[in-house]
């Protein structure tokens, strides 16, 4: 079973947001799309890993996607964690496309392209590390030691895996996406003697859950930027093109002419994303570019959370909600 299912990252969505609203000669952008095209390369190759775990059988095997748990005061990251009533495996999964040579004796992973040659810190001890963070956090909980198994996991079919020596120890560590199931059969197979009963794996399920916190991140801050760089408007939620224009009670994209009764929503969430999760109805005005009484009628129709008193009132803008709603279509 999937205990935490993938999501696109937060991370993800707060870029493509901030991209929508930087004028395109903005001398970060370069910057903010390489890191966006980073970003959504290492969810692809996160993504490759779901076709090939869908063949395990969905009792035996609890799946996590992307935990980012703490071990004292440090987090750390997991692309995913499987946990099985016998061992834990977790998997560090890269993308990366080119020549990939890893080199154990110097603990980094070099990447060859035609144009660059790039250093990564060695993956194998990476993921070793985050097993013996789990470890601990496991313990602290009062759970049996259990073993855990970990594996780097290449998907990328454009990569071509090399090393500086012939190691058993690379073998071990380090595979490709299509073989996954067959290894995780493999250490089934070894694993015999059974630690979780159920009645563990719920409570680990639970615990798991729970102690997962997403990473903070402030585009604006990241990138140096002010509230004032960002341009405001409703923005077409077909071609992202900004201001729409309102007609009549609709949106209007005069760019590619898409209608919407609905594309101040998704303008709202950019607003969370980038500037503040509260807007007076002020800034809404301003920020939408609508009159008053068109402001107040979106939020009432949001059934927003009002915070503050009157003089100096704020809207709740709750993303989560939000998203529901459109994915829903539940709106007036
Ligand atoms: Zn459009």
């Amino acid at each position: 079973m999937i205990a935490k299912p993938r999501k696109i990252p937060v991370h993800i969505v707060k870029l493509e947001a901030l991209l929508r609203r930087i004028p395109s000669h903005h001398p970060k952008r370069p910057q903010i799309e390489a890191d966006l095209a980073k970003r959504r390369a290492g969810y692809k190759g996160e993504s490759a890993l779901d076709y090939h775990l869908s063949f395990l059988p969905q009792k035996e095997y609890v799946i996590f996607h992307d935990l980012r748990l703490q071990s004292g005061e440090y987090f750390f990251q997991i692309d995913t964690l499987i946990l099985t009533s016998n061992y834990i495996l977790l998997i560090e999964v890269k993308h990366l496309f080119g020549t990939l040579t890893f080199e154990p004796e110097f603990q980094q992973l070099v990447r060859s392209t035609v144009d660059a040659e790039d250093v990564f810190p060695d993956p194998i001890i990476q993921v070793k590390r985050q097993a013996s963070q789990l470890q601990k956090l496991l313990k602290d909980h009062k759970f049996p030691e259990a073993p855990i198994e970990t594996l780097v996991v290449i998907t990328n079919v454009l990569s071509r895996i090399t090393t500086s020596q012939t190691t058993d120890y690379l073998r071990r560590y380090i595979i490709r996406d299509t073989v996954l199931v067959n290894r995780i059969q493999r250490f089934t197979f070894q694993h015999s003697t059974p630690i979780y009963p159920p009645k563990l794996i719920k409570k680990a399920i639970r615990i798991l859950n729970k102690s997962h916190t997403e990473a903070r991140f402030d585009p604006l801050s990241a990138y140096d930027l002010h509230q004032n760089e960002l341009i405001e408007g409703t923005h077409c939620p077909r071609c992202n093109k900004i201001p729409m224009r309102r007609l009549h009670g609709k949106w209007l994209c005069t760019f590619c002419y898409h209608q919407s009764k609905i594309a101040h929503i998704e303008s709202l969430i950019d607003y969370a994303h980038l500037i503040g999760k509260t807007i007076t109805n002020k800034k809404v005005c301003d920020y939408l570019k609508v009159e008053r009484d068109v402001a107040r009628r979106m939020l009432k129709s949001l059934e927003v959370m009002e915070v503050g008193n009157t003089k100096g009132r704020e809207y709740m803008i709750e993303v989560e909600k939000l998203v529901e709603k459109l994915e829903k279509k539940d709106i007036d």
